[in-house]
């Protein structure tokens, strides 16, 4: 049985005067334990409506939403759902609520009468997950944008979630702050084999998922491995979609003769086809150059400077 068990699952939002929004119409999607799924698509593809599936915020209005084998349309699993799936949402102002940033990991699972010795050392342990604890005695209001969805991620963690959705959360922040939370997904997809459901409007993001999901006006679109998903670049444009940059160079390269394999997707796929490209004699005499150079400006220095080498 996989984690997520999704048949058929169509949804339509009541728009008043007996009228309907279809926003998600005959999605069937297993994702299993331990997966790290990527979901893509454009604006108003229904990549939030799924999330919120995921976590029993929605119910379907035809199909099935099931969470280890639990219907989400059954009200009494629903806190047992969503001790199993974790949210982590766009705004990080949006989901923080105590003053303090431990107090604020520890809501979830004081909630769940969880005593309060194991509270404390599911909180320090989330913390040092996610690299924040010694931010612990800090106001939640005094952190960046991406240390504020690190607290959220710890949060969930404290409950001892098993699936981690992220409903565009790196949308609001700086390229460090994004780079911050996507290390973290990895780390924690890697080493405690958390499911990741990772909706993301950047390609480079999706790129280092196991799996790629595209929606499209609320139907599945493609769903494959990122090479499978990328691989299929017009159809991804017809969409409103791109490539990741690393994807895309690599197909310019191709076209101008340079022998650079298919099935590049990640920057560090490009930068070793790049780097095998280059014959290791040469690669070792371009070395030897550039530490002959800074030699030889170490050099200049010292004569200028009366015989004492200078560092910049
Ligand atoms: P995405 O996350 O891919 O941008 P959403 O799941 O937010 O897409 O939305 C899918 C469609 O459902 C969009 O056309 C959106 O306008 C519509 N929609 C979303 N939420 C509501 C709502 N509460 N009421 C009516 N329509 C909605």
């Amino acid at each position: 049985m996989a984690l997520i068990e999704i048949e058929h699952l169509s949804h339509a939002y009541p728009m008043g005067e007996g009228g309907q929004h279809v926003a998600l119409e005959d999605v069937s999607l297993a994702i299993e334990a331990g997966e790290f799924v990527a979901v893509l698509g454009s604006n108003g593809s229904g990549k939030s409506t799924l999330a919120k599936h995921l976590d029993a915020l929605l119910l379907p209005t035809n199909g099935t939403c099931r969470i280890d084998g639990m219907d989400t349309k059954n009200a009494d699993q629903v806190w047992r759902i969503r001790q199993k799936v974790g949210m982590v949402f766009q705004n990080p102002d949006n989901q923080l609520i105590a003053a303090v940033v431990e107090d604020d990991v520890a809501f979830g699972p004081e909630n769940l009468g969880v005593p309060p010795r194991e509270i404390r050392q599911r909180v320090d342990e989330a913390l040092a997950a996610v690299g924040m604890t010694k931010f612990r005695t800090f106001a939640p209001h005094l952190l960046s944008g991406g240390q504020k969805q690190r607290i959220a991620i710890a949060g969930a963690l404290a409950m001892q979630t098993e699936c981690l959705v992220f409903d565009e959360a790196t949308a609001m922040l700086d390229p460090e702050g994004r780079a911050e939370i996507l290390s973290i997904v990895k780390k924690l997809h890697d080493e405690q084999h958390i499911t990741m459901v990772y909706i993301t409007h950047f390609m480079e993001e999706a790129a280092v998922a196991d799996r790629v999901i595209v929606l499209d006006h609320g139907k599945l679109a493609m769903d494959g491995t990122p090479r499978e998903v990328f691989a299929r670049a017009d159809e991804l444009q017809e969409l409103g979609l791109d490539v990741p940059l690393s994807v895309e160079l690599g197909a310019k390269l191709r076209n101008d003769g340079i022998a650079i394999p298919q099935e590049i997707v990640t920057e560090d796929d490009l930068v070793q086809a790049l780097a095998s490209l280059v014959p290791s004699h040469q690669r070792n005499a371009a070395n030897d150059e550039r530490r002959a150079g800074v030699q030889r400006s170490m050099n200049d220095k010292s004569d200028a400077k009366g015989g004492v080498p200078v560092a910049d």
